[in-house]
């Protein structure tokens, strides 16, 4: 494993609302970390805030009446009004990136060969594409009658994916450091960037696309066709 900490840390805290949820994610990104509002089924709904361990252990230590008074004032009122903090979890944010993800007879998928920062929420899709890109494989071996558990064909699975990996691994790093950056010039550079791909349609779709997982080299599965 290649693997580092981030200087951030993340507090899930589970909510309940005066109103029932709607099914629209809201995130905006603050020098400190990202501030995001899931909405859950019902009146509920999962607030992760991105913080320093510190900030992060602080919050964590107060009571829920504490934690729904911070909440009140860092979040926009339009979010809704909270009636209740009903728990809190805390997760330390790692990149962490294994230098090969197949031995004979093992592969390794999901957040087991890659933990990405969260921030864009990309870390269940390109989980999902490993397992799509591992069953191409997997299934052609088997359809050609070669054994499925050797090296050389996990190897195939692990040169689909580590490298798109790697390249979504890099993107969200280049978004942390952009936008926990204060540097006037970053600043003004990164909020061009967002005005302009916000405003040019073709940018915009790239970007969509990219943050969907439409993009790059995709598995059948995930182009929709059939691997059978
Ligand atoms: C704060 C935060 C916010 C995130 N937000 C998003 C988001 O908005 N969108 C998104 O796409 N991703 C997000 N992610 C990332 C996402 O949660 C992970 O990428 C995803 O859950 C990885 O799925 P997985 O199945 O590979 O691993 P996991 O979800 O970690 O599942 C592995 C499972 O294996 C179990 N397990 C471990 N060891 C053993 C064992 N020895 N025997 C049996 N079972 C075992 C574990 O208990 C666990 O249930 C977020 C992550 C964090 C920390």
């Amino acid at each position: 494993m290649t693997s580092w900490d981030y200087k951030q840390q993340a507090l899930v805290i589970y909510i309940e609302t005066e109103y029932g949820q709607q099914d629209i994610t809201w995130q905006r990104f603050t020098s400190t970390g990202p501030q995001a509002f899931l909405p859950l089924t019902g009146n509920h709904g999962s607030i992760v805030w991105y913080h320093s361990p510190d900030e992060v252990n602080r919050l964590k230590a107060l009571s829920h009446d504490e934690l729904k008074y911070e909440l009140t004032a860092a979040f926009p009122s339009a979010l809704g009004h909270i009636t209740r903090v009903l728990g809190t979890a805390s997760f330390a944010l790692k990149r962490q990136h294994a230098q090969a993800y197949v031995k004979p007879g093992v592969a390794l998928v999901g957040d087991a060969a890659h933990m990405i920062n969260p921030l864009a929420g990309q870390g269940v899709n390109i989980g999902l594409l490993d397992a799509a890109a591992l069953c191409e494989v997997l299934v052609d071996a088997v359809k050609q009658g070669r054994d499925f558990s050797s090296l050389v064909v996990l190897k195939q699975y692990e040169n689909m994916r580590r490298k798109e990996n790697l390249k979504m691994m890099t993107v969200m790093d280049v978004f942390y450091q952009v936008f926990s950056n204060e540097i006037l010039p970053v600043k003004f550079l990164r909020n061009l960037g967002l005005g302009l791909a916000e405003r040019i349609l073709p940018a915009k779709n790239i970007v969509m696309r990219n943050a969907m997982g439409l993009e790059g080299k995709l598995p059948k599965l995930a182009r929709g066709e059939s691997i059978v």
